[in-house]
C-alpha cells in the first residue's frame, strides 16, 4: 500500500508498458515506457530513444513530458514508468527527475514494486531539494 493515492495507477502503468513498444534501445537493450497523466485526465506517452552518440539519448519520461509541453500541456498529476521487465521497479533517472520537477514538483511517480504490485513515489521524495527558480535567482549577482 502506497501512502500516495493515484486513481487509475494500474491503468497508467499498463499504458506505460504499451508505450515501451516502439522504444529505440539498440545499445543498452533497456527499453523504457512512460505514461504521463495531466490534470485534465489525458495521458501523454513516451519511450526512450537512444543514439550512437550516447549522450544524445532521451529517456521515455522526457519524451512524454516534452510531447505534452509542446502541445501546451503543463499541469501533471502522475507518471508511470516501466523498464524492460514489467514487474521490476524502474524509477526515473536524475535528469528526468529534474525535468519533471520543472512542471510538476508534486508529481506522483508510479512504478512496479518488484513483487507484482505497484509503488507510488512522490517526486519530492525522489528529488529532494531540486534546483528551482529560487536557486536561479539566488545565484545571480546583485
Ligand atoms: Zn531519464
Amino acid at each position: 500500500m502506497s501512502p500516495i493515492d493515484v486513481p487509475g495507477a494500474e491503468s497508467l502503468l499498463r499504458q506505460a508498458i504499451q508505450a515501451r513498444d516502439p522504444a529505440y534501445a539498440p545499445y543498452s537493450g533497456f527499453s523504457v515506457g512512460a505514461a504521463l497523466l495531466d490534470t485534465s485526465g489525458s495521458v501523454h506517452t513516451g519511450c526512450n530513444v537512444e543514439n550512437v552518440s550516447f549522450g544524445l539519448t532521451v529517456c521515455a519520461e522526457r519524451t512524454a513530458i516534452f510531447k505534452a509541453v509542446s502541445q501546451g500541456i503543463r499541469d501533471f498529476r502522475a507518471i508511470a514508468v516501466v523498464g524492460p521487465d514489467d514487474r521490476a521497479a524502474c524509477a526515473p533517472c536524475g535528469s528526468c527527475r529534474q525535468v519533471l520537477a520543472e512542471f510538476a514538483p508534486e508529481l506522483a511517480v508510479v512504478t512496479p514494486d518488484g513483487a507484482g504490485g505497484i509503488r507510488i513515489w512522490s517526486l519530492t521524495e525522489l528529488l529532494p531539494a531540486a534546483f528551482d527558480r529560487t536557486d536561479l535567482r539566488a545565484g545571480r549577482p546583485s
